[in-house]
């Protein structure tokens, strides 16, 4: 045995910690590109026309986004705005008078008046308002839970009683309820060097929530729970109702709750890294999953989306803003077209009255 391989101590050991750190490279500074050499297929035009369910337009031009939709057979896209009041409402007419049948709309919950002992009946009265401006859905944030507080300066809890009524009306109304609730799962982990999100929140810490008093699994529990109370009312849990790193636990809770759809935006970077079990779910969901992109509508964007869901291409960028998400790459799940048509249109046709 040479003694090069025997323990090293004292000075030979700073030795060689000195050179390993000359030879340590930066995370910032490493842009490994692929070796490999895989088919590409390009998706012009999907193979069915499709319906973005989930996107936010409020600060766009409706002829822009046309013009997109038009390049990329996008039939129609539902703005989920993120005002509230009558800014909303104006925002909505605009869409809606740009082009009726290519645009919907989500109302935001408007948390304005919380202290307030009757908040419960002023939501009920914008949502009416809402509706008489053509809302086909209200939605409610990852804030609610997380960080909302009420007039007396407690964490809202999502499934307090107190706001019953208000999904008990949006079921009469057939008002489908969207949550974002809580975000993934490495939001919620401290961010070190095992997080798998490290660079994208070392850049954003303040997107981390490792510190909230409330967990993950608790917010979930939490809105789980209204919709298991509100059978009635129709539920749409966004980005895979924050459980795309989970497919077992998602299907779960699909199981669970039969009047829960989710949408898919903003997840394919999870779904394409686990190509199988996220091919096998859309599968045997096919008709409780909606097309949804929550990214700027972009032409290559869409055909990102249309080549993850049609093809079985290998190792390919997921769709993303411009900060990434992780340093990996994703794979496509060649849905059958019986269920592509569903994913990227007939679901929401079911939520979208004014287009059936
Ligand atoms: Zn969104």
């Amino acid at each position: 045995m040479s003694e090069e391989t025997g323990p090293v101590f004292g000075d030979k050991f700073v030795d060689l910690m000195r050179a390993k750190a000359e030879t340590d490279l930066r995370l910032s500074d490493f842009h490994p590109r692929t070796a490999l050499k895989t088919v590409v297929h390009r998706i012009e035009l999907p193979r069915f026309p499709v319906i973005d369910f989930h996107n936010h337009l409020d600060s766009m031009n409706p002829k822009d986004v046309l013009a997109v939709m038009d390049r990329c057979g996008v039939e129609h896209v539902v703005n989920i705005t993120m005002q509230v009041g009558d800014r909303a409402l104006k925002i909505m007419d605009r869409y809606y008078a740009a082009a009726p049948d290519r645009f919907s709309s989500i109302g935001w919950m408007d948390w304005g008046g919380i202290e307030r002992r009757d908040f419960t009946q002023l939501t009920i009265d914008r949502l009416h308002r809402l509706i008489e401006h053509g809302a086909c859905g209200i939605k409610f944030w990852k804030d609610f839970g997380l960080t909302l507080r009420g007039g007396d300066g407690e964490l809202l809890r999502i499934d307090d009683e107190r706001f019953a009524p208000i999904f008990e009306e949006c079921g009469k109304l057939g008002l489908p309820v969207m949550f974002h609730t809580a975000d993934p799962t490495a939001f919620f982990d401290p961010i070190d060097a095992d997080n798998e999100r490290y660079e994208e929140l070392a850049a954003h810490p303040d997107w981390g929530f490792s510190s909230s008093p409330v967990s993950r699994r608790t917010l979930l529990a939490q809105r789980n729970r209204v919709i298991a109370r509100h059978t009635g009312a129709t539920f749409v849990g966004a980005h895979c109702a924050e459980s795309s790193e989970d497919l077992g636990f998602l299907a779960e809770q699909m199981d669970a709750l039969p009047n829960l759809l989710i949408d898919i935006s903003a997840r394919t970077p999870e779904l394409g890294r686990q190509p199988y079990t996220a091919r096998a779910f859309f599968l045997k969901y096919a008709d409780r999953i909606l097309f949804g992109t929550d990214l700027l509508p972009e032409v290559e964007m869409y055909r990102i989306y249309y080549r993850f869901l049609e093809t079985a291409d290998e190792y390919f960028e997921y769709p993303s803003h411009v900060s990434r998400q992780g340093r990996w790459n994703i794979y496509g799940v060649f849905l059958p077209d019986e269920v592509l048509r569903k994913v990227y249109r007939e679901n929401a046709l079911k939520l979208l009255p004014k287009l059936r």
